[in-house]
């Protein structure tokens, strides 16, 4: 689908009183070059999962100046090349790395905007924190000088049904709001994928990560 299509079909969702998606453009295993024709129809914020194939990109694409969000599992061992080069995580999932992430934040760049990804339903999934963990996790975040705390991301069980899918959505919303009286500046409830990202905006989204909707399927 073209990105007008895929931005008209989020203003539908959004309703005439909805506030601006973001439109996250799921790039892994895609290739540079599509990519760059993305950026050449005015997207600017890609997602990636594996930190080599993003910087390779990086590298290749330094030019457009475009924003890049880590959206995948993230080890101890590369979150430094993680600070150095991405400008938010969205995975952050332990209390471990935020030390790591914010001793490794280049000074000369502005601090790396975060995401708390939290396993809301897939209790099969290795990645994300529990729900009980968001407070302590964000507490952390929000003192770290080199880190800004944003939201919160999560990945619904894939297997589960339309109803399944929007409770958990909108058990999302709710840790979301939560989180929001503690720390009034977060802006930013990352869920819903090619799939469901009209089903996520309608439970209370405000950043949408669509991939293979975008560029096709992946190879
Ligand atoms: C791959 C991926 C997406 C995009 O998935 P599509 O179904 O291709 O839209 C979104 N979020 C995460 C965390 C992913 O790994």
């Amino acid at each position: 689908m073209t990105l007008e299509a895929i931005r008209a079909r989020i203003a539908t969702a959004e309703g005439p009183a909805g506030p601006a998606t973001t439109l996250l453009a799921v790039s892994k295993t895609q290739s540079a070059s599509a990519v760059r024709a993305l950026a050449a129809c005015g997207q600017r914020q890609f997602g990636e999962n594996y930190v080599q194939e993003a910087l390779a990109k990086q590298r290749e694409l330094a030019d457009l100046g475009l924003e890049w969000h880590l959206i995948g599992p993230l080890q101890s061992n590369k979150c430094r090349e993680v600070a150095q080069h991405f400008d938010w995580l969205e995975s952050l999932d332990r209390v471990k790395l935020v030390a790591l992430l914010d001793a490794a934040r280049p000074p000369a760049r502005p601090p790396l905007n975060v995401l708390i990804q939290v396993n809301i339903d897939d209790e099969a999934s290795k990645s994300g924190c529990m729900p009980e963990q968001v407070a302590e996790l964000a507490g952390l975040v929000a003192q770290a000088p080199r880190l800004v705390l944003r939201g919160l991301m999560a990945i619904p069980a894939p297997a589960a049904d339309h109803a399944r899918r929007a409770a958990a959505f909108r058990r999302m919303r709710a840790l979301f709001d939560a989180l929001r009286a503690r720390h009034p500046g977060i802006d930013t409830l990352s869920m819903g994928m090619s799939d469901d990202f009209e089903l996520a905006i309608t439970c209370g989204a405000t950043e949408v990560r669509v991939g293979s909707a975008l560029f096709g399927p992946r190879g």
